[in-house]
């Protein structure tokens, strides 16, 4: 086994005993906490290597790099967009993925509920919330979920299952907590506005360098990349 390998395995299982030890801590189950292996800028063998040693699922930011990993991948891995998404690359997109996680705008879910009916496809969806208010990153604003999600609710070609966010940047992560507990609030708020047909079950938060307190703050699902796969040169969300 080459040098890379051992290091993506004593990384990957690193990451595992960090989750178990926070799931612990939280007094919840690692079992509960879906592992997202983010793969932007990551080659094939990685990812399978990865696949081998347990990693089930993965998270790719743009549809045309997933279609050339897909091709190659299919459904060995299970598939999460978790970037923003053009309405240019929808048709695509809802054949590949299992959960597009970065659905943002109202514009956007009604083009991806019209392009999954034409394919006789429910597709599910996560709403992305901008909770810090973050000019550079994309999400709604926390003020006009309400809104987004009952117009959503409507739409039979997709279906709501939970948010998701993208913590600002912080050397501690300590000053990030209040922005997973803020998604969390959200979440219970919106679970109780008498939506049909939306589950708000799952919370997607925390990436390597702070999933642990979003873990603890309720994440069901964690966006690992760099812990997992090393540092990417490039691509920084
Ligand atoms: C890149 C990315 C991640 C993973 O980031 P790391 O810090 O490498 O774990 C998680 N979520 C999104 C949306 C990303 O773009």
């Amino acid at each position: 086994m080459d040098r890379s390998r051992d290091d993506l395995k004593a990384r990957f299982e690193n990451v595992i005993e960090r989750i178990e030890k926070a799931a612990g801590k939280a007094g919840r189950s690692f079992e509960d906490i879906k592992i997202i292996g983010v793969t932007k800028g990551v080659d094939i063998e990685s990812i399978r290597f990865a696949n081998d040693l347990g990693l089930k699922a993965i998270g790719e930011n743009r549809v045309q790099e997933a279609r050339a990993k897909y091709g190659l991948l299919g459904r060995d891995v299970e598939w999460h967009m978790i970037g923003h998404l053009q309405s240019n690359k929808i048709n695509h997109a809802i054949r590949i993925f299992d959960l597009i996680q970065s659905v943002d705008t109202l514009e956007l879910a009604r083009d991806i509920d019209a392009r999954s009916r034409r394919i006789g496809r429910v597709m599910p969806i996560l709403v992305q919330v901008n909770v810090a208010s973050d000019e550079k990153k994309f999400g709604a604003a926390a003020d006009d979920l309400y809104d987004i999600l009952i117009e959503i609710d409507r739409l039979e070609g997709v279906k709501v299952e939970g948010l998701m966010t993208i913590a600002p940047y912080a050397e501690d992560p300590r000053d990030v907590r209040w922005c997973f507990r803020k998604l969390r609030e959200l979440s219970e708020e919106m679970a109780g506005i008498g939506l049909k047909r939306a589950d708000m079950r799952f919370l997607s938060m925390g990436m390597s360098g702070d999933f642990e307190a979003a873990i603890d703050e309720g994440a069901d699902i964690v966006r690992i990349g760099s812990a997992i796969f090393g540092e990417r040169g490039y691509n920084k969300p």
